[in-house]
């Protein structure tokens, strides 16, 4: 749908098609102060998904607001991409690790693909925490995924090497870019872009501490921004705790995921 269908759809709380067929129906002043409100709070810059409070991703409604990332589409490709892992361990029964889970969006994505699994996502921002929350309850998943308040791996058990998948879409916008993107995404929160200086901080972290998380042959899979594949596999090798590294292109012919194997 286009922005202004969702705004209409939204406001009138009816299906796209009404729009056209039911064209000449009049608004109700609560419904014309919503679109007028809405359209002065467009024009500054605010993504519509915050103005409506709600988004969708792997076809799953997601409550979003200024303290989450809105998901993006390519996001997906990264959810697929760890669907298919999982689906490809043999017998897996493991446990699935996202870091910065912000709206919940690919945990939640993942307890509803994947249902025999388990699933522990940390943010550092309770804020986000309790964005995802509700949208586990949403989902109706609550009950498969433990929410944790943690920077990174840091308020984890530790020496517990019990997970098969570690996922994250970390923040990977250079510093100096962030000011450079389109107006939007200035009102997201800074700390789900901002990956410091060259933009890999959060890779350096999440790579070792990945190592003392992951089981044997476990799956480290992550999203990466534009041209940063050569600096995240160069990480990687020089961890010696990762093999098999491979990259996924988005619909862009980006490299936007990086998958590698522990061992
Ligand atoms: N994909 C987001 C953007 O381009 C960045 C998300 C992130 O840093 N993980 O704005």
């Amino acid at each position: 749908m286009t922005e202004s269908e969702l705004l209409f759809t939204h406001a009138l709380d009816c299906k796209r098609e009404s729009l056209y067929l039911d064209k000449d129906r009049p608004l109700t002043s609560s419904q014309s102060s919503f679109v007028s409100s809405a359209l002065k709070r467009r024009l500054s810059g605010e993504p519509l998904q915050y103005i409506l409070g709600s988004t969708e991703f792997m076809g799953l409604e997601f409550k979003v607001n200024r303290h989450v990332l809105i998901p993006r589409f390519e996001t997906e490709i990264l959810v697929d991409a760890a669907i298919k892992y999982a689906r490809s361990l043999l017998s897996f029964k493991g446990r699935i690790l996202e870091l910065g889970t912000g709206s919940g969006c690919i945990a939640i994505s993942l307890a509803k693909f994947l249902p025999d699994l388990k699933i522990t996502a940390t943010d550092i921002s309770i804020e986000a925490l309790r964005v995802a929350l509700d949208n586990a309850r949403l989902n109706g998943v609550s009950n498969r995924i433990c929410f944790t308040a943690s920077d990174l791996f840091d308020s984890l058990a530790v020496n517990t090497r019990r997970y098969s998948i570690c996922i994250s879409n970390p923040p990977y916008v250079p510093t100096a870019q962030i000011d450079r993107l389109q107006p939007e995404v200035r009102h997201e929160p800074r700390g789900a872009l901002d990956g410091g200086r060259d933009g890999l901080g959060f890779y350096r972290r999440i790579i070792k501490g990945a190592s003392d998380y992951l089981i044997d042959e476990g799956i480290l899979i992550m999203e990466i921004g534009f041209n940063q594949r050569d600096g995240v596999e160069a990480i990687l090798r020089s961890s010696n705790s990762f093999k098999a590294i491979e990259a996924i292109k988005d619909f862009n012919n980006i490299d936007r995921v990086i998958v590698a194997r522990r061992g």
